[in-house]
């Protein structure tokens, strides 16, 4: 969805509050699909303060994700700060300023890439996910499985538990 600034960027305006609901399906974070549960509710708010176009806002939505151990999809809510400065002038160019070449903002790819960013690497489906035993792949948080259990040393499981949570 595109949101028009053409009357911010001629300095019509000065100030515009847009609240709207987006519907997408999903998008691709460059590891893997991930489903919009609900629409995204977007509240927020240009302010044009010199050539600069200040973006402020909350994104607010249900998103579906893969945990990271158990390889199961849950659902999650998501609730980000949004915060961008777009720009018209060349002069302007710089990583944190976003050079617009049109009257229109592609907010639908803003609000994605802030989600990339506010998304842990690790997504857990819960903090104490048991996981997938690694030797039969049983989802050990619907049930136990017979294999053998690897020995370890009491005094370094916590060792262990350090190495295999990073
Ligand atoms: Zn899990
Ligand atoms: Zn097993």
């Amino acid at each position: 969805m595109k949101i028009d600034v053409s009357d911010l960027l001629k300095k019509k305006i000065t100030k515009k509050d847009v609240n709207l609901t987006i519907l997408e399906s999903e998008f691709f974070n460059g590891e893997e699909s991930i489903r919009f549960v609900e629409p995204v509710k977007l509240e927020c708010k240009f302010s044009l303060v010199g050539d600069i176009l200040n973006l402020d806002g909350t994104a607010t939505t249900k998103l579906e994700l893969t945990c990271s151990r158990c390889l199961e999809k849950f659902v999650r809510d998501v609730k980000i700060e949004i915060h961008e400065e777009f720009s018209n002038e060349d002069v302007n160019k710089d990583d944190d300023c976003i050079f617009i070449d049109s009257d229109a903002i592609d907010i639908t790819e803003i609000i994605e890439n802030n989600i990339i960013l506010a998304l842990p690497i690790r997504k857990l489906c819960s903090e104490d996910c048991k996981g997938l035993c690694q030797v039969c792949g049983t989802n050990l948080n619907k049930s136990a499985c017979n294999c053998e259990k690897q020995d370890i040393d009491p005094r370094l499981a916590g060792l262990k538990d350090f190495f295999s949570s990073n």
